[in-house]
């Protein structure tokens, strides 16, 4: 996926999570949720170190270590776990259990930069987070436009 559909397939499955942990910490979870393409930034190989548990894992303590926030650093794992799932749904192949497997997998259900889905995933995402967040149009514009 791009990086609207992650963003919109974070909110929408971490939007319902809004009444129960507060809305900016969902949407820290969610901004994180781009975080293992951050391999792409770095030009080390795509998909290989950032895109497994082991990140989701890493990613979560890191945010634990300097927010002492056990429910914030859970939808950062969550977040990044959903990154990864949706990444496996595309055509190229990687090790979701590196570095404990390197077996690679991928469904090959659609490219990653497939428009239609992407879009429509996005548009789940936005109705998915006006709906819990329950924000007026302009907060509810304003916190998307900071996002996407
Ligand atoms: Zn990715």
């Amino acid at each position: 996926m791009n990086r609207p559909g992650h963003i919109g397939l974070a909110l929408l499955f971490l939007s319902p999570f809004i009444t129960k942990f507060e809305l900016n910490n969902v949407l820290i979870a969610v901004a994180l949720t781009v975080s293992p393409d951050i391999d792409l930034l770095l030009r080390i190989e795509h998909r290989k170190y950032t895109h497994n548990i082991t990140f989701a894992i890493l990613i979560s303590i890191i945010v634990f270590m300097f927010l002492k926030n056990f429910w914030l650093s859970f939808l950062v794992f969550l977040s990044i776990l959903i990154h990864i799932l949706s990444d496996l749904l595309t055509i190229q192949k990687f090790a979701p259990l590196y570095p404990f497997s390197k077996k690679k997998y991928a469904l090959k259900l659609f490219k990653s930069n497939n428009t239609a889905i992407n879009t429509a995933v996005i548009l789940l995402g936005i109705a998915s987070f006006a709906y819990f967040s329950n924000l007026d149009f302009s907060e509810l514009f304003r916190y998307l436009a900071k996002l996407i």
